[in-house]
């Protein structure tokens, strides 16, 4: 006799046998992977004991990948084939590969048109298969320990990954076979490993400063759901730029201008990093060097000289810092905790900066290295379906704003930024001409009024409207951002319901600094904004008068007027014309007042003819066909 399975509505019908899922901190420098095991998240280690596994992939004929610690014992001798730091490139095109460090170090192929890839000895690699290469090793380290398939993983990526970076994660998790259950902001994934196990209720700042990036964010925690107030950072500031500007020191007091070459250089970083890290736990060390005769890199160094090398790029973490505050209108006594994530929150500088500026003690309670890990872990564990009080409800921000392009090269706001995700937003827009049968989208993102001063990032075209006239169509244009911030906007014409869609996938991301410079200038320049606004929406309002009288009058303009009347109301759009090719918003308003009002007759006597029409049995269609339309207030 079969002994019955009994288990609670909703919960799995098979109990013990535990979906296997994961949550990957995929770093920069560092990954982690970690499950809930027995109830409780803990990071799983490698075949050599190992948490944390260096984001490094070393490539050869002779082998297959190496990645991690294995991939980057071979830095030094083989540094073209290691690849190291590949997140920076994710999602990336290949001017920013040329701005990137990374240029110096590595050979590329920027092949126009396609993703960007590092040359190794096995072929062009994107930082997309490179990343597949890490995920795949993390997921066999999970299959090991866990002693099973992985139903889905839970990746983390930084608040600031715009679209393309996060579709690039997702494609090299693809790659390497893991199903992504979500991917999750890092310092939303820290807020959940804490949330659990401290329960903190109030507004926390998450300080993530790891190997390669910045992220500074405000959440919101009330009873197990956090919502992110705002996120800022810099996507090219972390431990890395210290162990540069520490190798720097190190030359200089050498008396070397440079290195005399790549490996040497890649010896002398990984010198600095260690004693960098070293001086977070002693007060100096000694450090050496030994390329040549010549070439002798050595000496002592204390914490005091390491603290006045990264003071300066310590102090750039500050103002993202001051910005989230200023966009969640929140005071620094506001701030109930402040939690440090990534490995470089453990250089003590960092902690008593970040401890001051907050004006109060930082959280270190959980492992930084882990947190980010622990957290995902949760999360995939009630994604995958192995709680059912899954009440965990995580909300992200969009950093920008997302719009369409209208009339005028206006921008209208369909997302402001800091909206929270997922999200879905419809807004009516109707055509602008009679007869328009179609209607071109430009989705934008950016702060600024002007379409000029926004960052484009797809084109659409909808098509096969129903001819009417200007303002009788209603085209509703949906946008929706998922949970990964995966941008796809629709437009869908009421009536004949056409429809036509697209998913934002921009060719290459904006870097933080970038976000920064267009928040900024769009505080800069709010007035001027303003007032070129009002301009350009009284030249749309002038064109749509000219155009609607003008195609009226074509209509049946000698039907209903004398010729002296006809040749009044052409002057008075003469003028309108006129003004419209200056820049005197008010000029502009008097031109269009003078020509409603000198074409009022008109527009009456051709509104009583259709009354008389649909008197004599015409159809209510027919009738709106020939009305001048006064109330196409959003066109595109
Ligand atoms: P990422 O998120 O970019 O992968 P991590 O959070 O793993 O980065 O942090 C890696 C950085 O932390 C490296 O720059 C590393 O040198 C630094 N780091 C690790 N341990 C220490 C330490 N004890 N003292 C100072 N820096 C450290
Ligand atoms: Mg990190």
């Amino acid at each position: 006799m079969a002994l019955l399975q009994i288990s609670e509505p909703g919960q799995s019908q098979a109990p013990h046998q535990r979906r296997l899922a994961v949550g990957i901190d995929l770093g920069t420098t560092n990954s982690l992977v970690a499950s809930v095991i027995s109830g409780s998240a803990s990071v799983l280690k490698d075949e050599h004991e190992q948490w944390t596994i260096p984001s490094v992939v070393h490539y050869s004929t002779n082998h297959e990948p190496l990645v991690g610690k294995s991939a980057q014992e071979k830095a030094a001798s083989d540094p073209f084939n290691t690849i190291r730091s590949a997140k920076r490139l994710m999602g990336k095109g290949a001017n920013d590969v040329q701005q990137s460090w990374l240029a110096d170090h590595y050979q590329f192929d920027l092949e126009t048109g396609s993703i960007p890839a590092f040359k190794t000895v096995v072929g062009n690699k994107s930082a997309i298969e490179v990343s597949a290469d890490i995920l795949s090793k993390l997921r066999a380290t999970a299959e090991q320990t866990l002693g099973g398939d992985l139903v889905g993983a839970v990746i983390t990526v930084p608040a600031y990954f715009d679209d393309a970076q996060r579709q690039a994660t997702k494609d090299a998790a693809a790659l390497s076979g893991i199903h992504v259950l979500r991917l999750l902001n890092e310092p939303t994934a820290a807020a959940v490993a804490y949330g659990l196990d401290s329960g903190t209720d109030g507004v926390v700042a998450i300080y993530d400063l790891g190997g390669g990036t910045f992220d500074i964010s405000l959440l919101k925690m009330q009873r197990g759901v956090f919502e992110v107030l705002a996120t800022a950072g810099n996507t090219a500031l972390g431990g890395d730029d210290f162990d540069n500007a520490i190798a720097d020191w190190m030359r200089t007091r050498a008396g070397l201008e440079q290195m005399p070459d790549q490996s040497s250089h890649r010896q002398l970083l990984r010198l600095a990093r260690s004693v960098k890290e070293q001086l977070s736990s002693q007060d100096k060390t000694s450090y050496a060097l030994n390329l040549s005769d010549e070439i002798n890199i050595s000496g002592e160094i204390s914490v005091a000289d390491v603290n006045a090398i990264i003071e300066p790029l310590l102090k750039n973490t500050l103002a993202p810092c001051r910005q989230v505050l200023r966009d969640a209108g929140i005071a620094k006594t506001d701030v109930k905790a402040v939690v440090m994530v990534g490995g470089s929150t453990r250089v003590p500088l960092v902690r008593t900066m970040v401890s001051e500026f907050f004006d109060q003690p930082v959280l270190t309670d959980i492992d930084p290295d882990q947190v980010v890990a622990i957290g995902a872990a949760v999360q995939a564990n009630v994604l995958a379906g192995n709680k059912t009080d899954d009440d965990l409800l995580l909300l992200d921000v969009i950093p920008l704003s997302l719009g369409l392009e209208t009339m005028g090269g206006l921008v209208e706001k369909i997302i402001p930024r800091n909206t929270t995700i997922p999200i879905a937003r419809a807004q009516e827009f109707t055509t602008y001409k009679d007869g328009q049968t179609a209607m071109a989208l430009h989705v934008v993102q950016g702060e600024r009024e002007l379409v000029s001063d926004c960052r484009s990032l797809a084109n659409f075209e909808l098509r096969d409207i129903p001819a009417r006239v200007a303002g009788a169509c209603r085209i509703q244009v949906l946008f929706q951002v998922d949970a990964d911030g995966l941008l796809s906007v629709s437009a869908l014409e009421k009536e004949s319901g056409v429809l036509a869609s697209i998913d934002v996938k921009p060719s290459y991301g904006l870097s933080d600094g970038e976000i920064e410079q267009m928040l900024k200038a769009s505080m800069e320049h709010a007035s001027e904004d303003v007032q070129k606004r009002a301009l350009a929406e009284q030249k749309v309002e002038g064109r749509r008068v000219v155009e609607a009288i003008s195609s009226a009058l074509e209509a049946d303009g000698d039907t209903h007027l004398s010729v002296d009347e006809r040749t009044d109301i052409d002057a008075l759009i003469e003028t309108l014309l006129e003004k419209l090719e200056q820049d005197n918003g008010d000029a502009i308003k008097q031109a269009i007042e003078k020509l409603e009002a000198g074409s009022s007759l008109f527009v009456e006597r051709r509104m009583n003819a259709s009354v008389k029409q649909l008197m004599a049995g015409q159809e209510i269609e027919e009738l709106e066909r020939t009305l001048v339309s006064s109330d196409a207030s959003r066109e595109t």
